[in-house]
């Protein structure tokens, strides 16, 4: 019996950006429900009606930080945060939010083993 697929929403004020990681994401599993969002404040209302097990979210956007939609997630989702100004984030942060973090460009081979672990999770 196939498993229900992944909800992952990935969002970055870049379009581009969040084009890219959804490719990487259709080329890490097939049975992921992708939703991209490039406007936080639609993310974050989507966050809020709709189960989610992963966010992949930018970390400067306008409105809403990625900071602020990760907040929003349950506690046992996996949450990852993406910036390519790494030195604005502190660790203490991040273990705070139990997130993960990548620098842009995003590796998709780092990504693809957190996907795989929110899989694994999911019952
Ligand atoms: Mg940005």
């Amino acid at each position: 019996m196939n498993k229900k697929p992944l909800e992952v929403v990935v969002v970055d004020d870049e379009m581009q950006i969040a084009d890219l990681l959804k490719v990487f994401l259709v080329c890490i599993s097939k049975n992921l429900k992708i939703s991209t969002f490039n406007d936080p404040e639609e993310a974050r209302a989507h966050i809020l009606q709709n189960p989610v097990d992963v966010l992949i979210t930018d970390f400067k956007m306008p409105k809403y930080d990625g900071v602020q939609l990760i907040k929003l997630m349950p506690a046992d989702s996996t949450k990852i945060l993406i910036s390519g100004y790494v030195s604005e984030i502190t660790e203490g942060q991040l273990s705070e939010l139990k997130a993960s973090f990548f620098e842009k460009p995003v590796s998709m081979k780092d990504l693809g083993i957190l996907i795989h672990k929110a899989e694994a999770k999911k019952k």
